[in-house]
């Protein structure tokens, strides 16, 4: 990835790669990048730019062409969405009261994948 300063290519290997880099770990974690018109306008409408949906047997990440505007954007999207994989695999569905707090947490973490990125943590 040469230029970091524009938007990414929204495909797949793009996330890993940028992953990698942030220190997100992302072994066994599907990734789509969500193409279908409904899908785009539903996450648009909910003003998302990612989810981990919770109803699924494996986990999975699914990103909007939007979470690829930055480097430092996407890696924060995906250590975000990571932590909800991780409250997922430890917990199992949210119920409505724990998912603000697993929200806040998955917030809290996001810094430390750019902090990765950017080389401030090894
Ligand atoms: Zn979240």
């Amino acid at each position: 990835m040469a230029d970091e300063g524009g938007a990414l290519p929204a495909r797949e290997a793009v996330a890993r790669e940028v992953a990698g880099r942030a220190g997100v770990g992302l072994e066994g974690v599907t990734i789509l990048v969500i193409e279908d018109p409904g899908y785009q306008a539903y996450m648009r409408r909910m003003g998302a730019v990612a989810v981990t949906p919770s109803d699924l047997e494996s986990p999975r990440i699914d990103l909007m062409p939007e979470a690829f505007t930055s480097l430092e954007g996407l890696a924060r999207t995906l250590g975000h969405e990571r932590n909800h994989v991780a409250q997922l695999m430890l917990y199992g569905p949210p119920g409505t009261e724990s998912l603000e707090r697993w929200e806040e947490a998955s917030v809290l973490v996001e810094d430390q994948y750019v902090g990765y990125l950017r080389g401030e943590l090894t």
